[in-house]
């Protein structure tokens, strides 16, 4: 099933989320729905946030960035297999050089902004089985992890920005969180009057 994503100013997108127990209510229907709901929105990355839940869980599907023909033979493979839940996720280091990489958010479409991060992350997390793993990853997969992380601890890309590119943005963030904007999938808008 299709749900709606919640947009750009909704209080669930700033909170801290909650680690969940493998006897979390429906979690196989959940991420069915989490992946369902991002590949109907063509994104890559999708956090429980997103949906209106406060919980330490994102899902990535990386396939899409494997068309890149400037990547490696070894990059496109790793990308394309890049399919996978992250639970309780916590990033134990972030190591390398910042690089900047234009970022995109389901909840804040139409709004592309080159955001600096470092290059290299370690994170400890459960999958859908709750077995754990820790795992070092760098490069497009790093920078989904990092994106889909930040929802997970309340932060949202547009915060990663300069003084002046955040007040260059505000007015188009204020109109997303009151629908005012051309989106193809499904939203959950704050600040939308009501239709009579
Ligand atoms: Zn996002």
């Amino acid at each position: 099933m299709i749900l709606p994503i919640v947009a750009y100013g909704d209080p669930v997108l700033k909170k801290v989320g909650q680690d969940i127990d493998p006897d979390y209510p429906k979690l196989d229907e959940l991420l069915d729905n989490m992946f369902e709901t991002m590949y109907n929105a063509y994104g890559v990355g999708l956090a429980a946030p997103q949906i209106g839940l406060p919980i330490r869980l994102f899902v990535i599907d990386a396939a899409p960035f494997a068309d890149d023909e400037d990547l490696s033979e070894e990059e496109q493979k790793e990308l394309t297999g890049f399919k996978k839940v992250f639970i309780n996720a916590k990033i134990t280091a972030e190591e390398g050089d910042e690089w900047a990489f234009n970022e995109g958010c389901l909840s804040i479409p139409d709004v592309r902004e080159d955001v600096f991060r470092k290059s290299k992350v370690t994170i400890e997390y459960q999958d859908e089985n709750f077995e754990k793993h820790v795992d070092t990853y760098d490069g497009l997969v790093a920078r989904v992890i990092q994106h889909e992380y930040d929802h997970i601890d309340g932060i949202l890309f547009t915060e990663k920005l300069s003084t002046l590119k955040k007040r260059l943005i505000k007015g188009r963030l204020e109109n997303i969180s009151k629908g005012k904007v051309n989106v193809e999938y499904k939203m959950k808008f704050p600040k939308q009057k009501k239709k009579r």
